[in-house]
């Protein structure tokens, strides 16, 4: 064996060992085709230099080259070249003549046939049965998800990153009027047509699906109409995802459902609720008012005891008559009703009459409530305060501060509460602090949803509805404004409103144009509502009042100098 033969073998051995035993699955084919081609090169060089078709070490080709077909068909063919020449060369310069030419092509070809038979079939039929079984996993598959989609109830448009629908399941062709072959290769505003609901179409820059197509976030409208093939209208909730990476975005799918029933369904509960409660409150402010009848001296005549027990049935029905006002005021937030009338009020003023209106009740649970604008500073001076004027509902804004001052009254058992009103160039707050219960961080989010009540062992004595801060916040939204609470539990709460403030010019040119008659911003109007209100003057029949007109005077200066509100 020559020396160069040895070292070639001992490098090809040393090789494959290490290929065995480091390479990973994923390279060991590359690795095994280098190894194979180490061990060819070796055994060539071996036969051709120790005697060529006569070597002894003939056996050791026709067993590397049987293997050849392992590496596929092109390696046969590498072989079959390299043999051939090889071969032919030997006869051609007549070399090798007779049985000894014979033998050598036998020994040439045999191996290559051999090799070719065995696997090429095998590596064939390995293919074709890994490409049948790939074949049928998606097959599968897509036909699991073909059922998945046709099933679903709700419409599925697939859009493409160029807006080209691309799937269309049989819900959404219903819904859409769109037979999947015409739906299938046409732009999606085509097939897609939405409308606000005054009617108007939907801008592109404003559609859902042009919106997640540019951000590639998701979105949800419960607000839009459908327009159908045949233009019919229906009212849809839908919900548009992107699909794919943020750079590699395929487009999108939308997903809608018909809600048109249960839009109607909420609008009945609603109007259920609103004529329900509309219709009961008369009795209530009728009942409250003859109680008021019956224990008031000047009108009847009724002993101590029976005083007692009516005061307790007039208090009840009071509760009974803001819980009727509540339900209303929420239903009229839910359908829109909630449509403000503005007016410029002056809110130092306007706050200082709510706190008034509230004194007493404080006063018979001992709780002291100031009113820091009328303030005396350090010096005994009364406190100047500028004038804020804000362009809000004076009724709105007297319940949302009602609201607030009765609640820091109701959750505080002992202590304080102070009422503020500070402005700047842009808006007037008013903040009613109180050093009561304080709200648990954990409910501080939830604070203003509809029904949301802190359910402690503190609070579980005290009665409510949970309805008070969330009226309060969407009236102070329908005013252009926002509320907020900052609260350490156990310490106290601090509520705030806040409204754009107007200039007093502004306020004063407001003021002067309001016509007589209209409601207005006048201190002094109750925090009731107006059946209540009746209810308060016994002596009158107890009939609906509105507030009495009264503009605020225009011609107050821009500061004024506010008495001690207690
Ligand atoms: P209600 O008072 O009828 O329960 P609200 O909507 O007015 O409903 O208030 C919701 C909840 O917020 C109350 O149940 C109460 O736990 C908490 N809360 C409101 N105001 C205060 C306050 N000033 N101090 C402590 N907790 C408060």
């Amino acid at each position: 064996v020559p020396e160069i033969v040895l070292v070639l073998a001992s490098v090809t051995a040393l090789y494959s060992l290490a290929a065995y035993l480091i390479v990973k699955d994923n390279r060991l084919h590359l690795a095994g085709l280098i190894a194979y081609v180490a061990m060819c090169i070796t055994v060539i060089l071996l036969v051709v230099l120790s005697g060529g078709i006569h070597s002894p070490f003939i056996g050791l080709w026709l067993l590397v080259a049987g293997f050849s077909g392992l590496f596929g068909i092109y390696m046969i063919g590498a072989f079959a070249i390299a043999a051939n020449v090889y071969g032919l060369y030997y006869l051609a310069t007549g070399l090798e003549t007779g049985a000894a030419a014979i033998a050598l092509m036998i020994v040439v070809e045999a191996p290559l046939i051999a090799s070719f038979i065995i696997w090429h079939n095998r590596i064939n039929g390995h293919d074709t049965q890994a490409v049948n079984a790939l074949q049928a996993q998606l097959s599968q598959v897509s036909s699991k998800s073909d059922v998945i989609i046709n099933s679903i109830a709700d419409g599925v448009v697939v859009i493409d990153s160029r807006g080209i629908v691309q799937l269309i399941n049989p819900a959404a062709q219903t819904m859409l009027g769109w037979p999947n072959r015409d739906a299938v290769g046409l732009d999606y505003r085509s097939v897609i047509k939405l409308v606000d609901t005054a009617g108007n179409p939907v801008a592109e820059e404003l559609s859902p699906i042009r919106q997640v197509m540019a951000s590639n976030k998701s979105a949800t409208n419960n607000d839009l109409i459908l327009v159908t093939k045949s233009s019919k209208k229906v009212l849809v909730s839908l919900v548009v995802s992107p699909v794919g990476e943020d750079s590699h975005q395929t487009g999108v799918i939308a997903v809608f459902r018909d809600i048109t029933r249960e839009k109607e369904e909420e609008r009945q509960k609603a109007e259920f609720i609103s004529t329900a409660s509309h219709e009961m409150r008369t009795p209530v402010a009728s009942i409250e008012g003859y109680l008021g009848l019956a224990m008031n001296p000047a009108t009847a005549v009724i002993d101590e005891k029976a005083k007692s027990y009516l005061q307790k049935a007039h208090e009840a029905t009071q509760h009974l008559g803001r819980l009727f006002q509540d339900l209303l005021t929420v239903s009229k937030a839910e359908d829109a009703r909630l449509v403000p009338r503005q007016q410029a009020v002056d809110m130092i003023s306007f706050t200082r009459e709510v706190v008034e209106g509230l004194q007493q009740k404080a006063k018979e649970k001992g709780i002291f409530v100031s009113y820091a604008p009328g303030d005396q500073d350090t010096d005994g001076n009364r406190r100047i305060t500028p004038m804020y004027y804000a362009l809000v509902d004076p009724d709105q804004m007297r319940e949302v501060l009602s609201n607030l001052l009765d609640n820091a009254i109701k959750y505080t058992m002992q202590g304080s509460v102070t009422v503020d009103v500070k402005g700047d160039g842009d808006n007037v707050t008013v903040s009613v602090a109180d050093t009561g219960l304080g709200i648990p961080p954990e409910d501080l989010p939830h604070l203003f949803q509809k029904f949301y009540r802190v359910d402690n062992s503190d609070t579980r004595t005290i009665g409510g509805t949970g309805l008070g801060l969330y009226i309060s916040r969407r009236l102070t939204e329908a005013n252009n404004g926002h509320i907020k609470v900052t609260s350490t539990f156990g310490k106290g709460s601090t509520f705030s409103v806040q409204v754009p403030r107007i200039s007093n010019e502004r306020a004063s040119e407001l003021l002067s144009s309001s016509q007589p008659g209209q409601p207005s911003a006048q201190p002094g109007a109750e925090a009731l509502p107006a059946f209540a209100q009746a209810a308060q003057a016994p002596v009158v029949a107890p009939q609906p009042a509105t507030p009495a007109a009264a503009p605020v005077d225009p011609n107050t200066p821009p500061t004024q100098q506010i008495p001690p509100a207690s």
